[in-house]
């Protein structure tokens, strides 16, 4: 194959009036019979390149065939764009074409479709400018992370997809089996029995990594997970995927206070990291999400645009309160005196819905918000004991427009302290042994936290649904390719 040129190198070269091939999709074709303008795109930026077609060189029965979705090659002279809008554009000296696509049936016309349309289409959506620049964001995003744990020494560690404990207590699971689900094996008391199933036990698609990377962390300090999480919950929110990924790092000699320093900073990176090396594809989104505002009544237009309010988040400090604390402000809160919320929020002790963390996030305090010290019995019993016996050193982050982006707590180290928690909160502890070693053979103060990876690409993109940030969603009812 000829080597070709990316259209993202291209349009940075120094130098015009070289050789070049190009290969990519056809985004538009328009002319007349004296000239024809061909958008092709390749996946490498937003940017489309200009190929200028003379008829005179490339036969008619080459152009017929450059209709939007085809695929082409094209070779000839990069040379300075005439037109407004492109430094440089490429005329065609030859055109080779690898793959048509019928104008009649191609489903993407140059218009806006909707979200949901593009959902239907899996072949397509990646070609379109909105999912390109997501894909693109999330690849720097995911490299970023990688970046970020490399550079401080972190571990990189694999923890198993296919779990044998069911005690990981973060949401509901699904089943992994071998069994015949027409005719399983039973039991003499009419229970399934899975001693005959491949694992010859019970095993499920892994909610979180976390308590395998407590392991990690108590031989090689510091180390993180990047990697797919299952949960069965039938949440049909705009936040909540069945599949989703998530960055996990645990760290040995860390406190509450260590392990908030080390998210902050994580997220800002991460944010600074967009900011800094996916402009074109940000400023494309920011442009989207400007238009889409047009529409909206004055009252839910945002006092920020996209990359404004990247560079707010990466550059101020995050509030941090407890959540005793929180809890005040929201009970003298006027959409709680009004009841306006759909939860009023009465004593110490319940848990928070979204509406509130949105409150506090983005009427209140106006910027992400880190809580901490929940409740013990509204949190998960690896969270340590504060000393006030009533509340765990746990930390949530939430961001505007989002919720809760990041979970994390001080791990309880203390073997007696966490027994008794189990038995509490009727955790099965033998189960668990391989776990509670940890804290029988040199254990140690750790911390660690969940982001969902996901999350943050909303975030950062301005997406409106969990379900267009990531390739192929998985949600209740839709696991289609
Ligand atoms: P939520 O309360 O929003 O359902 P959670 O408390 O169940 O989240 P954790 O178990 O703390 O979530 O998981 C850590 C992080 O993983 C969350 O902060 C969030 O960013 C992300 N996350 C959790 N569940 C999902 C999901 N179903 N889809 C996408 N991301 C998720
Ligand atoms: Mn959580």
């Amino acid at each position: 194959m000829t080597k070709r040129t990316k259209i993202e190198a291209l349009l940075k070269s120094s130098q015009a009036n070289i050789d070049v091939t190009v290969k990519g999709w056809v985004r538009t074709k328009r002319g007349n019979k004296n000239v024809n303008f061909i958008a092709l795109n390749d996946g490498s930026t937003i940017n489309n390149l200009q190929v200028v077609a003379d008829p005179n060189i490339i036969s008619e029965e080459i152009i017929k065939q450059v209709t939007t979705g085809a695929c082409i090659a094209v070779h000839g002279k990069l040379v300075e764009s005439q037109g407004a809008g492109q430094k440089y554009e490429v005329n065609a000296e030859s055109i080779e074409i690898y793959g048509t696509a019928d104008p009649e049936k191609f489903p993407l016309q140059p218009k806006k479709h909707s979200m949901e349309f593009l959902r239907e289409i899996a072949h397509l959506r990646p070609r379109t400018n909105t999912f390109g620049a997501v894909f693109r964001i999330r690849h720097a995003m995911a490299f970023a992370v990688h970046n970020f744990f490399n550079e401080k020494g972190f571990c990189y560690f694999h923890t198993p997809i296919i779990t044998g404990s069911d005690a990981e207590g973060a949401g509901e699971m699904f089943r992994v089996t071998t069994l015949d689900a027409k005719n399983p094996p039973l039991n003499a008391d009419g229970s399934i029995n899975y001693k005959e199933d491949f694992f010859e036990k019970e095993t499920n698609l892994t909610v979180s990594g976390q308590l395998e990377g407590e392991l990690a962390a108590m031989a090689l300090s510091d180390i993180y997970t990047f990697g797919p999480t299952f949960r069965a919950e039938n949440s049909n929110t705009t936040r909540h995927l069945a599949e989703f990924w998530m960055i996990e790092p645990e760290m040995a000699f860390y406190d509450l206070k260590d392990n908030m320093d080390l998210a902050e900073e994580f997220l800002k990176y991460l944010i600074k990291y967009a900011l800094d090396h996916c402009a074109d594809d940000l400023a494309f989104l920011e442009q989207r999400l400007i238009e889409e505002e047009k529409n909206k009544p004055n009252t839910e237009k945002s006092e920020m645009t996209l990359t404004e309010k990247l560079r707010f988040v990466s550059e101020n400090d995050f509030e941090r309160v407890t959540y005793t604390e929180a809890i005040d402000i929201l009970r003298n809160s006027n959409p709680n005196k009004k009841k306006k919320f759909q939860y009023i929020v009465e004593g110490w002790g319940t848990d928070l819905q979204s509406e509130h963390e949105r409150y506090l996030v983005e009427k209140h305090f106006k910027k992400p918000v880190i809580l901490t010290n929940y409740p013990k019995d509204i949190k998960s019993f690896y969270m340590r004991m504060d000393e006030d016996g009533k509340t765990v050193a746990a930390m949530d982050i939430l961001f505007p427009g989002i919720g809760e982006i990041v979970g994390g707590s001080q791990r309880e180290e203390r073997l007696d302290v966490l027994v008794a928690r189990m038995d509490e909160m009727g955790v099965p502890k033998e189960e668990m042994d391989w776990y509670l070693d940890t804290r029988r053979y040199g254990t140690a103060p750790h911390s660690g936290f969940g982001l969902g990876f996901e999350r943050l690409i909303i975030f950062v993109t301005g997406m409106a649904n969990i379900r267009d940030v990531i390739p192929f969603p998985r949600t209740p009812g839709n696991a289609e390719f």
